[in-house]
């Protein structure tokens, strides 16, 4: 059998595990912005295409609490 295997990704409100495609991908750039096209660098979040996370994308401060532990590991500040 010939597995295609497609990158998974979890979705960071629900927690489901999708292939990256079937994900709408979130980056940290001035704030949480949509990367519609999955191109833009650096980290980004997964959300999934429910309806139910879809909506829950608008809760910015989870997405990008979630950006910011990643940023945070790689660049620590003071405070
Ligand atoms: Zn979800």
């Amino acid at each position: 059998m010939k597995g295609d295997n497609p990158p998974i990704r979890t979705c960071v409100v629900c927690g489901i595990k999708e292939p990256k495609s079937e994900m709408i991908r979130f980056v940290l750039e001035n704030g949480v912005c949509i990367d519609e096209n999955h191109t833009k660098h650096g980290r980004g979040a997964y959300v999934c295409k429910s309806v139910k996370c879809r909506e829950t994308r608008i809760n910015y401060k989870r997405l990008e609490r979630s950006l910011l532990k990643f940023a945070k590991g790689r660049n620590r500040k003071t405070g």
